[in-house]
């Protein structure tokens, strides 16, 4: 029952109407017993000023915010300050704290789809070059890959990447069949696959036997890369753990609270299967 004491949580971007995170957090919150709603609202560049005195408890920062809601932060954990972009916010007394759940979600969502990887991968490609792939090769980095390979359609953009993540160089978009060819693991961070938005023809045929493939994107779950890869026989990550096991580390940084990942998958697939039948 929500109340004058409810408190407000909401997921920040442009377009957000179609985010799985206010169902994600809110069966979270229900589980909890805690008395607070989320909800999802279109947000503008302009509407940052006023964010830290509208009421909110916290907040998920989507595209195209992630880097403004790290400056506009008082306080900033070592991820977001590192990489300038911060996908979750927590407003505090003296003002928005920001956090980086992205690069850790990624690598909890590859410990639990492709355990072991960390004994396998000495190369990961990292297709991207935008807010998604750099804290994907951060979070490589972290947990221990030793080379990281950043290949992007814009050579600049994967140039400044590369330069925030230790041990990550360039490659030309133009070669991604030699890319994939000294891959261990493969990562799509970019929007291609994306519901409605156009693939290209990605040279699985390239990739070693051993390699794992991971997607960003979720919707549709079995993306056309996810499917190319399956279809060769390799093991393969799919984007909802990354969105989940972000929204997990969301959540206990808002409450203290650990909730249930494997729950809100068996959620999450129901709604997306919904929404693509
Ligand atoms: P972004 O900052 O806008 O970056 C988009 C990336 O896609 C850039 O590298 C861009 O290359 C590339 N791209 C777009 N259109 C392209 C095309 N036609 N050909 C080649 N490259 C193209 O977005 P983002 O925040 O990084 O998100 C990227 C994807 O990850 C999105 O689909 C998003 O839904 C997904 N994502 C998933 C999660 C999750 O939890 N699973 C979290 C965050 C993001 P240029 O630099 O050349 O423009």
């Amino acid at each position: 029952m929500i109340s004058g004491k409810t408190k407000v949580l909401a997921v920040l971007g442009a377009p957000v109407t179609h985010s799985l995170s206010p169902l994600m957090h809110n069966s979270w919150l229900a589980a909890a017993g805690i008395d607070a709603v989320y909800v999802a609202l279109p947000f503008s560049e302009a509407g940052f000023p006023a964010l830290p005195n509208v009421g909110l408890f916290g907040a998920n920062i989507t595209v195209p915010f992630k880097e403004s809601a790290a400056a506009m932060s008082v306080r900033r954990d070592e991820i977001a300050a590192r990489l300038g972009a911060a996908n979750v916010l927590r407003f505090d007394a003296d003002g928005p704290s920001a956090f980086n759940t992205d690069a850790p979600g990624f690598v909890a969502s590859l410990d639990e789809g492709a355990p072991g990887w960390r004994a396998r991968v000495h190369t990961a490609l990292v297709l991207g070059a935008g807010g998604a792939a750099r804290a994907i090769a951060w979070g490589l980095a972290d947990a221990g890959v030793a080379r990281i390979v950043i290949a992007n359609r814009t050579p600049a953009r994967a140039e400044a990447t590369a330069a925030a993540v230790p041990v990550a160089v360039t490659w030309p978009w133009e070669d991604l069949a030699g890319a994939f060819a000294q891959a261990d693991l493969i990562v799509n961070a970019t929007s291609l696959g994306l519901a409605g938005a156009a693939s290209p023809d990605w040279p699985i045929h390239a990739a070693p036997a051993h390699a794992i493939v991971a997607d960003a994107v979720y919707k549709p779950l079995e993306t056309p890369l996810i499917a190319a890869a399956r279809a060769r026989g390799l093991a393969t990550v799919d984007g909802l753990g990354m969105l989940i096991h972000q929204g997990a580390r969301a959540f206990e940084i808002w409450f203290g609270v650990r909730p249930d990942v494997r729950g809100a998958r068996l959620l999450l697939e129901r709604a997306l299967v919904g929404e693509a039948g």
